[in-house]
């Protein structure tokens, strides 16, 4: 049986460890089904360059590959969730939920809008495979694209928009490890989290891009999801 609740508009969670891949999958996504990404990780990132009160708060927090208290990054989602729903504007979360208390926080205050999730999509890719591709990982200023250094050093400038390439601090590899503990212990129990409440799907994250996109593809095809 169709739930109504869970209705037509994305309401899309995408987990994974950092290096996943799922903020260059939620992209794509985007681009495909016409919804918003929220990047909290972005967004943040935009706080700390704007200099304003959030920023300062989360800082110190993501320069270390610590998090930013649940009660913070609450407040934020409770507000953008409100905006998508007035809009009737399908997304997808990429960085939030990190802890399961923010994830009981997610179903409560969707719960309190009286919509569902669409579901919670695993991307799911090795740890050592995170390690590699974190510690080579390079972004863009400018639209915060990701790629890889090659063989011949560093690509100088974005492929997508031109713009700058610059190793983001907690891409450094005393963090990268600090932050792999971090989603060991708070965020990879959201997998059995949404296991019990029967939101979670998975994708293999292993592979080309596009291999995986289309892995995506067909999971949403035979889910209904246009
Ligand atoms: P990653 O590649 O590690 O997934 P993100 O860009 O999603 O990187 O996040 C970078 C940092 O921003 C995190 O290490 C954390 O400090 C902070 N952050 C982002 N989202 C959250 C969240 N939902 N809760 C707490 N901290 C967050
Ligand atoms: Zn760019």
């Amino acid at each position: 049986m169709i739930n109504e609740k869970r209705g037509i508009m994305m309401r899309l969670v995408l987990l994974g460890g950092p290096g996943s891949g799922k903020g260059t999958q939620a992209d794509v996504l985007k681009k495909k089904y016409n919804v918003i990404k929220l990047s909290t990780g972005d967004l943040l990132r935009q706080a700390i360059r704007d200099g304003s009160e959030l920023g300062k708060q989360a800082k110190n927090y993501m320069d270390k590959g610590e998090l930013v208290p649940d009660l913070v990054m609450v407040g934020i989602l409770e507000e953008k969730t409100a905006e998508f729903e007035a809009k009737k504007q399908g997304y997808i979360l990429d960085g939030f939920p990190r802890t399961v208390p923010q994830a009981e926080a997610l179903l409560k205050m969707l719960d309190k809008q009286g919509v569902e999730l669409t579901m919670t999509l695993l991307i799911d890719v090795p740890e050592e495979e995170l390690v590699r591709r974190l510690s080579s990982r390079w972004t863009c200023r400018d639209c915060s694209y990701t790629t890889f250094k090659d063989s011949n050093g560093n690509p100088a400038t974005c492929t997508q928009c031109g713009g700058e390439l610059y190793q983001r601090d907690d891409d450094k590899k005393e963090t990268i490890m600090n932050r792999l503990e971090v989603y060991s212990k708070n965020t990879r129990p959201l997998i059995s989290f949404f296991k019990d409440k029967d939101l979670l799907e998975d994708v293999d994250g292993f592979g080309q891009l596009e291999e995986i996109s289309a892995r995506i593809f067909d999971l949403f095809d035979m889910k209904g999801i246009k």
